[in-house]
C-alpha cells in the first residue's frame, strides 16, 4: 500500500490537481490495488469538494454521506481522524474488540446505541483521531481475528473474553462466496489480447477483460483451447476460473486489440493475471 501512496502523492500534491487529473491517469496510478471503484469516487468527490465546497470537507455526517462512496463508517472515520470529533468508525475490527471485552458476540451488540451511551467513556481523553486509528490498528495487530495477542494486550485485565479461557469462537466468519466462470482470449501472432468492456459481470464491470461467462450450467466449449483452471479471489468473491484461448486475426466487435506487454492503458490485476497465463503460449 505504501509504494502505491507515495507514487500518487508524488504525482497528485493538491485536492486541486486531484480534481483536474483525468479518470485514466488516476486508475493507471491506482492499477493493482483493486477496488477500482474507490478510485473514481475519489475522483468524483475531489471534483465536488474543489466545485461546490471551496475546497473543505463537510463537517456534518449528513453532508459528508452525500458526497460519491463515502457511507455511514467512512463518514464517521474521516469526521474523527479530521476534524477530531468524537466518533467511531465500526468496521470488524472495532466491532471484534467489543464483543470480546464484553464477550458477548458481535451480533447481539447494538454498537451504535453502546457508543451513544457511553460517549462520556470513550471520548474523554478528547484525542479522538487518535483514539479511532487506535480502535483500528488494535484490532488489526492485537486484538486479531484469529490468535489475538491476550498476553500481551493493554486491556487484558478487563476484558472478559480472556477472563472466560474462551479460544476465539466469537469471531463472525465473512463467507466467500464462490462462482465458477469461463473466460475466453482471442489472441494474435502479433502478441496481442482481445478485451472488452462490455462483460455484464458487476463486479469489474466497465473495465478491460477477455470475453466471461458464468459457468452455472458447466457448458460444454467447442472450438476454444483449454489452457488451465485456477483460483482467483475478489473482495468477498472466490472465482473459479477455467480460462481458455484461440489464435484468430479477427474479434468479435466489441473486442480491441491490446498489447500483452507494456500495456499502456490501465488493467485491472485480474486481467493482469490472465495475461501472464497467456504469456506463457508464446
Ligand atoms: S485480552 Fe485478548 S481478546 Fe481481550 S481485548 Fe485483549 S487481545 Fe482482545
Amino acid at each position: 500500500m505504501i509504494p502505491y501512496f507515495n507514487k500518487f502523492t508524488k504525482k497528485i500534491k493538491t485536492l486541486e490537481s486531484l480534481a483536474t487529473t483525468t479518470e485514466r491517469k488516476i486508475l493507471k496510478l491506482w492499477e493493482g490495488l483493486g477496488y477500482y471503484r474507490r478510485a473514481k469516487n475519489l475522483l468524483s468527490t475531489a471534483r465536488v469538494l474543489v466545485n461546490d465546497k471551496q475546497s473543505k470537507l463537510p463537517q456534518n455526517l449528513d453532508e459528508l454521506k452525500k458526497l460519491p462512496g463515502i457511507g455511514d463508517y467512512t463518514a464517521n472515520v474521516l469526521l474523527a481522524l479530521i476534524y477530531n470529533q468524537p466518533r467511531l468508525g465500526l468496521d470488524g475490527n472495532v466491532k471484534r474488540v467489543f464483543s470480546r471485552i464484553f464477550n458477548v458476540p458481535e451480533k447481539k451488540i447494538n454498537f451504535k446505541l453502546f457508543i451513544e451511551k457511553n460517549k462520556k467513556n470513550l471520548f474523554y481523553l478528547n484525542r479522538n483521531s487518535d483514539f479511532v486509528e487506535a480502535m483500528m490498528e488494535f484490532g488489526a495487530l492485537i486484538c486479531k481475528p484469529k490468535e489475538p495477542l491476550c498476553n500481551v494486550c493493554p486491556i487484558n485485565k478487563i476484558c472478559k473474553f480472556y477472563k472466560s479461557g474462551k479460544n476465539t469462537k466469537l469471531v463472525s466468519k465473512i463467507k466467500k462466496n464462490k462462482k465458477s466462470y469461463n473466460i475466453f482470449c482471442y489472441l494474435n501472432k502479433k502478441k496481442q489480447i482481445g478485451l472488452t468492456k462490455k462483460n455484464d459481470l458487476g463486479f469489474l464491470k466497465e473495465y478491460n477483460l477477455p470475453i466471461m461467462r458464468e459457468n452455472a450450467h458447466k457448458e460444454k466449449i467447442k472450438n476454444w483451447n483449454f489452457l488451465c483452471n485456477y483460483k482467483n479471489s475478489i473482495s468477498n468473491k472466490r472465482l473459479d476460473i477455467n480460462l481458455y484461448y484461440k489464435f484468430s486475426n479477427k474479434i468479435p466487435k466489441d473486442l480491441n486489440w491490446h498489447s500483452i506487454h507494456n500495456n499502456k492503458e490501465f488493467l485491472p490485476t485480474f486481467t493482469k493475471k490472465i495475461i501472464r497465463q497467456v504469456e506463457n503460449l508464446y
